[in-house]
């Protein structure tokens, strides 16, 4: 309840350049959510959410975003994969994914499984894609800082 009233790093960036965005929808309920990231280097150095959905939907992009801010890329994905599996009632590692835990009930109700895990598969496509464009060696940007960017735009663009 305290991340429903009180979401965390709600809000995206007003410049979106160098950071990965991804943006889903969960159309049986409604819930409509951007997650962005910025990686420095393995680490997650900024992530942030927005959008429109139900409770369970805002409270859970809001526990991810807390959660998974400054994990570096492994750690992230291991907890997102925790995630997943509590929700779907199978065994997990309850240190992995910190106050989300609250949501373990939601894998009682089948209807709303979607709208608990939509932030984390957000997050895990997001991380999944910067990992993708690292491997081709073709679109990281280095910073003067140091700071490692993706974009999706880009990719889409350059997809013929
Ligand atoms: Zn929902």
């Amino acid at each position: 309840m305290d991340h429903y009233q009180h979401p965390r790093n709600k809000g995206l960036a007003a410049d979106p350049r160098g950071y990965m965005t991804v943006h889903l929808k969960n159309p049986s309920c409604g819930d409509d959510l951007t997650v962005q990231l910025k990686l420095k280097g393995e680490k997650i150095d900024e992530l942030r959410q927005d959008g429109a959905g139900c409770s369970i939907c805002c409270a859970s992009a809001s526990m991810m975003v807390e959660h998974l801010e400054n994990m570096l890329i492994d750690e992230a994905l291991e907890s997102i994969e925790q995630f997943s599996n509590m929700i779907q009632s199978e065994p997990f590692n309850e240190e992995a994914i910190g106050d989300a835990i609250s949501l373990e009930g939601v894998s009682k109700l089948p209807q709303r499984v979607k709208c608990a895990t939509l932030a984390w598969q957000a997050g895990k496509r997001g991380l999944e894609k910067i990992q993708t464009e690292r491997a081709d060696g073709m679109r990281d940007v280095e910073d003067s800082d140091g700071t490692i960017s993706a974009d999706v735009e880009k990719e889409e663009q350059t997809d013929v």
